[in-house]
């Protein structure tokens, strides 16, 4: 190994990178940290904040086929496809296809189970551990369901969330008012969840783990990575300008930009990107302390340091459409019809890339090939509620110790 190399080289600081690059710095480790932009400006910048534990079910599921051709070229519908991205994302929905029949499916769920189950302790320690405490707030949250033909099926979610450990209480419309008085939708009651929660601001989030890299002695860099090579004892990247970066071990946490580089590693994985959108209500301070959401338009709505935000919408459009601006009217006019009483003319508006493979489950951990490469990416709308057990995985295996999980549905060669 060249001199000045680097025990770790992280390519990626989304909260991902992020992660994983403080928890080996915190372990002694010389990291070197790598991203084309400032840490926390992809995906990881703008997305609901909501500490979603409960959600163990992949998108990749029979009930979403169901409904799916009703939603996907219908311009209001939560699930979308851009035209002109129609052809080019047509594999990897087949292979969504293939991973919903219900074998499959439940597969998923036991996968993202086991992740999910130590999901929120990882990430309050890494929180902690970057003392940044007062980001993460676990209250809960509620999920309003307003037709009183979606209550039969969401009540069946509650009672088979039950049957794997996950609880959530059927609440009436006078409750909810009570937890969240400016909900002005008239509605048939709610799912109240526990043991979830959000973060005050998910960039927020992201400089605070940033900065404590730095503290326990990280290093940052601020280029592009355009190609890896394997070196038999490590690993050269190289930057557009000529620059190498040696290193031992190798973490590829590029979110949806990771498919290149994991191809030119020798993993061609099918990862592809479901777009989402946000817009935020700056310095909008709502009469409710928890997320909430709407089982129908599956939208939600978080309480944020930095004002009011709405996420929602699926839309398969690739990493180069521009956003679609009718999402952020469509978004501000679910936001108007839950909570009437705030005002909404003045948002600001985001579109992020979700790192999504088709059966909606990350790729994760040391590669099968015995080099000392580790993928993490793909965490699809879990990347902030993964990325404590996803850093705490990362970082034992890098460290030799046992992950406490068994990562082959993770593994990069599962297609
Ligand atoms: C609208 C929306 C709402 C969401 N809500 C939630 C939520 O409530 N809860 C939740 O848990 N998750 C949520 N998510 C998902 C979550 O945001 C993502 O899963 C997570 O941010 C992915 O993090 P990441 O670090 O893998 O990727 P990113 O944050 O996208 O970071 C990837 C980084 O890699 C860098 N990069 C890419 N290619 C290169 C290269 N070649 N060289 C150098 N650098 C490179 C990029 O610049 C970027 O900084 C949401 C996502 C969206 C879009």
């Amino acid at each position: 190994m060249a001199d000045g190399a680097s025990d770790v080289l992280v390519i990626g600081a989304g909260v991902i990178g992020l992660a994983c690059a403080f928890r080996l710095a915190r372990e002694g480790q010389r990291v070197l940290l790598i991203d084309r932009d400032a840490p926390g400006m992809g995906a990881s910048f703008g997305n609901a904040g909501h500490i979603a534990t409960e959600q163990i079910f992949p998108l990749a599921s029979p009930t979403v086929i169901r409904s799916a051709l009703g939603y996907l070229f219908d311009n209001e519908s939560p699930l979308r496809i851009r035209r002109e991205y129609a052809l080019s994302i047509l594999p990897w929905l087949l292979r969504f296809v293939w991973a919903s029949r219900e074998s499959a499916f439940d597969r998923g769920v036991r996968a993202l189970s086991r992740l999910q189950q130590s999901a929120s302790a990882d990430l309050a320690c890494l929180v902690d551990d970057a003392h940044a405490s007062h980001l993460l707030k676990m209250h809960g949250h509620l999920v309003l369901v307003e037709k009183p033909e979606s209550t039969d099926a969401a009540h069946k979610d509650v009672a088979r969330l039950g049957s794997l450990g996950i609880t959530a209480d059927w609440i009436s419309p006078s409750q909810v008012t009570e937890i969240a008085p400016d909900i002005t939708a008239p509605i048939e009651g709610a799912l109240k969840f526990t043991g979830t929660g959000h973060v005050n601001d998910p960039y927020a989030l992201c400089i605070a783990l940033h900065d404590a890299f730095l503290g326990v002695g990280g290093n940052i860099i601020r280029t592009e990575i355009v190609g890896i090579e394997s070196t038999g004892d490590g690993f050269l990247a190289h930057a557009p300008a000529g620059e190498k970066y040696a290193a031992r071990h190798l973490v590829l946490s590029c979110g949806a930009w990771s498919k290149p580089l994991a191809a030119k590693l020798g993993y061609p994985v099918p990862l592809d990107t479901e777009r989402g959108y946000h817009v935020t209500l700056p310095g909008v301070i709502p009469r409710f302390t928890v997320p909430v959401a709407s089982y129908e338009r599956k939208v939600i709505m978080t309480p944020m340091s930095c004002g009011l935000r709405m996420t929602g919408t699926v839309e398969f459009g690739g990493l180069h459409l521009p956003p679609d601006p009718k999402r952020f009217a469509l978004l501000t006019r679910h936001m108007h019809a839950l909570a009437a009483n705030i005002p909404t003319d003045n948002v600001t508006t985001w579109m992020g890339f979700r790192p999504s493979l088709p059966d909606h489950l990350p790729v994760l951990g040391r590669v099968p090939d015995g080099r000392n490469l580790y993928f993490a990416f793909g965490h699809q709308h879990l990347g902030l509620t993964l990325a404590g057990v996803t850093a705490r995985i990362i970082c034992a295996q890098i460290m030799g110790r046992e992950p406490g999980i068994v990562l082959t549905p993770f593994a990069p060669d599962r297609f």
